[in-house]
């Protein structure tokens, strides 16, 4: 096992990874930039090194100085959490070119997936169900595009290969849009992902986002942890996180889960990764895979009893997966609210001085966060403060501690979407389970104020 481990990020999951490695007897390296310098897990830390300025592209995307202050502190392994460059394999190449172990998968593993045109022929080859599309990248020859968008059928989406955090995506709904939405998106994608390839896919109208949690060790042995539902969003973002998701079949779960098991043994992953995936009319259709952990993964935590920080470290330390696909035992429902510091129902970021936190506790809640009272949140980055995330034996429990917990929570001297929460967990659809990805969206207009 390692001794020493860098922890290339910050806040909530810089503090996550910490408390792992602690568990394990691994000594954590904290990095900071000059904007989280007063950070409790800093102050705590047995060893932390300044990175550089507040801005991220000096700081925690710089990768000199996160290679360079592993070396300095003797580390053997850097966790690069989510985020920042957990994604990014020349990142992870260096990692490993200056000695060090990257704790995520290959590089090849995260660049494959990181381009979805390749990520999606490599699971078409693997039996991963995805959605209908061209086969690769879109030809130049209008008549071809046209030829295939009528195949597929209309409306289809039109998408960056190297796009991500939902940008670089066209819905067209007519073949008179077809041409000119293929050439704004490749020129879009050109300029902002240094890559213009862009393919298609059916549009799915109402889809759920459903995901399956994996994890790997080196020797090839993969499980799946379950999935959850994501479909809680806002602008392509999460804001609530559920495992089960409701309604689902076991059968069909069982049935995606092997697949991307088998996926994961087939290209030789390693590490923690998810399989994202539209949900609709009862089929799965892949649409990403993420290599690293997810800001959600603390719902599967709480459903299986794995815990995937302390795994992902194990597997990349060459340690075994520690237990079989037979062992992984689903228990109750989880629900995960994010904090955000921002108007709760506008979404304007709202940094500035927190002066009181009260966080909620009792049976089945925890609390993933990096706040205190009197701690300055930093206008710099995600306006992810933290998360609250309650277990109980069914969803109507996990709701009934999620009320009470939003009821104790209080957070003073800045916005946070505290309030949203509390209607959304009394909202009558919430409640039945099984919203689609457009839900909060209109729920937002109907409630606008
Ligand atoms: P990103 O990497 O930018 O997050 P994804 O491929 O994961 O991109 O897609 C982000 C979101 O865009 C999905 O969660 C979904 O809301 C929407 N989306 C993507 N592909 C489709 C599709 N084929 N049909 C309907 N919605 C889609």
């Amino acid at each position: 096992m390692f001794k020493k481990i860098l922890v290339a990020n910050r806040g909530e999951i810089a503090l996550r990874i910490q408390r792992a490695c602690s568990e394990l007897g691994i000594k954590a390296v904290m990095v900071y930039s000059e904007a989280d310098r007063d950070a409790k897990y800093i102050k705590l830390a047995e060893e932390a090194v300044c990175i550089g300025p507040a801005a991220s592209a000096l700081s925690y995307l710089n990768m000199p100085a996160i290679i360079s202050a592993a070396e300095v502190t003797d580390a053997e392994a850097i966790h690069p959490g989510y985020g920042f460059l957990s994604e990014n394999a020349d990142f992870a190449e260096r990692v490993e070119r200056s000695g060090f172990q990257f704790i995520g998968p290959t590089p090849e593993s995260i660049r494959i997936m990181g381009d979805k045109v390749a990520a999606k022929q490599t699971m078409i080859k693997a039996g991963v169900p995805c959605v209908p599309g061209s086969e690769g990248e879109l030809p130049d020859d209008p008549v071809q595009i046209k030829y295939i968008a009528k195949s597929i059928g209309y409306p289809i989406i039109i998408k960056a290969a190297g796009g991500g955090g939902g940008r670089g995506m066209r819905v067209v709904h007519t073949e008179a849009a077809l041409i000119n939405a293929v050439a704004m998106t490749k020129s879009e994608a050109g300029s902002a992902f240094g890559n213009p390839a862009v393919y298609m896919e059916k549009y799915l109208q109402n889809p759920r986002h459903v995901e399956i949690q994996i994890l790997a060790d080196k020797y090839k042995n993969a499980v799946y942890l379950g999935e959850r539902d994501c479909s809680m969003q806002r602008r392509h973002q999460k804001v609530i996180e559920e495992a089960p998701a409701p309604g689902i079949p076991r059968k069909i779960i069982e049935r995606v889960g092997e697949r991307c098991v088998a996926a994961c043994k087939k290209i030789g992953y390693r590490g923690a990764g998810t399989f994202e995936f539209l949900y609709e009319d009862g089929e799965f259709y892949f649409i990403e895979m993420n290599t690293r952990v997810q800001v959600e993964h603390p719902v599967t935590e709480l459903t299986t009893g794995v815990d995937i920080v302390k795994t992902q470290i194990m597997v990349a330390a060459g340690e075994k997966l520690p237990f079989t696909q037979r062992q992984v035992q689903i228990r109750g429902h989880a629900i995960e609210c994010r904090l955000n510091a921002e108007d709760a129902y506008k979404c304007i970021p709202s940094p500035g001085r927190i002066t009181l936190w009260h966080p909620p506790g009792g049976p089945g809640v925890r609390v993933d966060s990096h706040i205190y009272t009197n701690y300055y949140v930093p206008p710099y980055y995600d306006s992810m403060i933290g998360k609250l995330i309650t277990h109980g034996d069914t969803r109507e429990q996990a709701l009934a501690r999620m009320r009470t917990a939003l009821g104790e929570t209080v957070v003073e001297g800045i916005n946070t979407n505290l309030p949203l929460h509390r209607e959304l967990m009394v909202d009558a659809q919430f409640m039945t389970g099984g919203t689609n990805i457009h839900y909060l969206e209109g729920w937002l207009v109907n409630h606008a104020r």
